[in-house]
């Protein structure tokens, strides 16, 4: 995390989607499969499982899908390259457009429900971790649940069955339960990583994608904030 978090000062950025998504497997939250590419040529070999999901990786944009950098379910190699390019292209003819830094290429994660799970430092009560679910959930009925960092599992469990949507997690209306426990564990390993490492100022897990019971949980996007240093 040092070399990401120096790196990151001296280039006066935020965290670029892999560097973040580096820094949870350290943490032991193990995102989905991925491969960082420099530019929109598909390399020879790819170590990954069609289908992937592309995403562009930049210093400008953390919000990746405003500016048309996501792109999901793609299928094949002729359909990856044509996908790599029109990205590119959309990018570049932006009224602003954003440094490509490179495209993330990541295994599609199985359906699931979109949960985010996320931390920040409070001026007044130091780190605090935070959980709902995703989308108009978080948005619209700001339904979230807070606590201080770190949080034990059974902290985290409580955090969870707080949420209006809980329900939605438990399988309402016929519909299989999610594994709690995949969610209860990343809410907890989060926490633990906010409260280890003051230079995080705030990280956000979204989403994180919630898989029925017995069959994990996966992470397919990061943003980590650091601390700026003194004097600058
Ligand atoms: P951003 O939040 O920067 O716009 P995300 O990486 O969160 O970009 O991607 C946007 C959406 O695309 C996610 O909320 C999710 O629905 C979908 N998505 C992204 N990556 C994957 C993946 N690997 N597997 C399945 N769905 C994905
Ligand atoms: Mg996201």
């Amino acid at each position: 995390m040092e070399t990401i978090r120096s790196r990151c000062i001296r280039e006066r950025r935020i965290a670029l989607t892999d560097e973040a998504l580096t820094i949870c497997a350290a943490a032991g939250l193990q995102p989905v499969k991925d491969m960082l590419i420099k530019n929109e040529t598909v390399p020879g070999k790819i170590p990954l499982r069609y289908p992937l999901a592309v995403k562009l990786v930049s210093r400008d944009a953390s919000h990746k899908s405003d500016v048309g950098g996501v792109a999901v379910n793609i299928r094949n190699k002729k359909q990856l390259s044509e996908t790599l390019a029109l990205m590119k292209d959309k990018i570049q003819k932006l009224v602003n457009p954003p440094t490509i830094d490179g495209y993330l290429l990541q295994e599609m994660a199985p359906a699931g429900i979109e949960c985010f799970v996320g931390g920040r430092r409070d001026p007044a009560f130091g780190p605090v971790i935070v959980a709902g679910l995703g989308g108009i959930f978080i948005e619209i009925f700001k339904d979230t649940s807070i606590r201080l960092a770190p949080v034990t599992s059974h902290e985290a469990a409580a955090m969870m069955k707080e949420l209006k949507a809980y329900p939605l997690l438990q399988g309402a209306r016929g519909k299989s339960p999610a594994d709690s426990q995949a969610l209860i564990d990343i809410i907890c390993r989060t926490s633990a990583l906010l409260a280890a490492c003051p230079e995080i100022t705030e990280i956000d897990l979204n989403p994180v994608i919630v898989h029925p019971e017995g069959q994990g949980a996966s992470i397919v996007d990061a943003r980590i904030f650091f601390q700026e240093p003194a004097g600058t």
